[in-house]
């Protein structure tokens, strides 16, 4: 009875409270639930989101992407999700399992709930033949999107979207927090000389055709357009045509963006360890090419590649392929600084 008593009690004072919160001011939303495979998308999220959304990444900064196990607390998480953004293009072939596992109809895959950040966004190294190659990670193209500065803002417009779709009444908020770091981006992408002058789209635009370098040949006001580039371009601009060998395929957007010259890579296939064979022809390869420079993820075994340094005084430079992968690479922005301040690095030595 007693107990019966102050039940009624409490839902009194929580009339109270609600008929308070309705006269005097809003009752504020709950914070949008958004979990994301990896911590790139996790930290893209929060720039567009900012504080209307709670995010959690299943994926940690040091892990391969392509092989990420959930703990039980993050599955639950997933349950609980109003949206659920992965890279897809079966990079994160483990993310199904999860989704099917947590059984939240609002985030599946096709559902309003769900985002692939890749949507849309041009993909390099698509497969010609039909058929999957045993182990070849990368059946649908190079999912490894995220190092290329440029494709990166292309990834926040897709989440952008899904929060939109999801709660539409936030939709503002959404779309100035895209806008926000679209400019964070250009600005640190091109410096902030040409993005005053040409805009961020219109550079974009010719980055992502392929034009800008022969673009910014041009002459403006007496000298080159390329005088005025600031930014990562010109802090990477050394690294432009130098050769470099990676461990795993998971650098063409980052070498295409920045000039990169790829030789070749440790793993003989996408998923595949080096065979003996492959590992003497690389050797052979570095001492004929005069190659300074081994490119390789956090995460990858590096008893190849250091075998390979201690033949060849190959410099082997561990990348931050990931948001979180290193203390310098904890967003997205200072992610690409680090991967071409590393790369400098390592030539100066070389
Ligand atoms: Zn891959």
């Amino acid at each position: 009875m007693k107990d019966k008593a102050r039940v009624s009690l409490l839902l009194a004072w929580a009339v109270l409270g609600l008929v308070g919160l309705g006269m005097g001011q809003q009752v504020p939303r709950p914070k949008l639930r958004v979990v994301a495979t990896l911590p790139v998308l996790a930290d893209l999220a929060r720039q567009v989101g900012g504080d209307h959304v709670q995010v959690v990444s299943l994926g940690k900064g040091q892990e391969d992407p392509h092989y990420v196990t959930p703990t039980p607390s993050l599955m639950q998480a997933v349950r609980r999700a109003d949206l659920f953004i992965e890279v897809g293009m079966s990079l994160e072939m483990w993310a199904v399992n999860v989704l099917d596992g947590a059984g939240n109809k609002r985030v599946r895959r096709e559902s309003k709930g769900h985002v692939y950040a890749s949507e849309g966004i041009p993909v390099l190294e698509v497969p010609v033949s039909m058929t999957r190659a045993k182990g070849d990670l990368h059946p649908n193209g190079n999912p490894h999107l995220w190092v290329d500065p440029v494709r990166l803002g292309l990834m926040a417009r897709n989440i952008e979207k899904g929060m939109e779709r999801v709660r539409p009444s936030e939709a503002r908020w959404f779309q100035e927090g895209y806008v926000a770091f679209q400019k964070r981006l250009d600005l640190a992408i091109y410096g902030p000389e040409l993005v005053k002058l040409l805009g961020g789209k219109v550079l974009n635009r010719l980055a992502l055709s392929g034009k800008l370098q022969s673009f910014l040949k041009r002459k403006y006001k007496g000298k080159p357009l390329s005088a005025r580039l600031g930014g990562f371009l010109k802090l990477a601009a050394p690294l432009r045509g130098r050769k470099i060998l990676f461990y795993h395929q998971n650098w063409i957007y980052f070498s295409t963006r920045f000039g990169l010259e790829v030789r070749g890579f440790v793993e003989d296939k996408p998923g595949i360890t080096p065979s003996a064979s492959h590992k003497l022809k690389l050797m052979e390869q570095i001492k004929a090419e005069k190659i300074k420079v081994l490119g390789t993820a956090t995460w990858n075994d590096d008893s190849v590649p250091n075998a390979l340094a201690r033949e060849t005084g190959i410099q082997v430079v561990p990348l931050p392929a990931m948001v979180g992968a290193t203390k310098d690479a904890p967003d997205s922005i200072s992610m690409i600084r680090a991967l071409i301040t590393r790369l400098l690095n390592g030539y100066s030595k070389g």
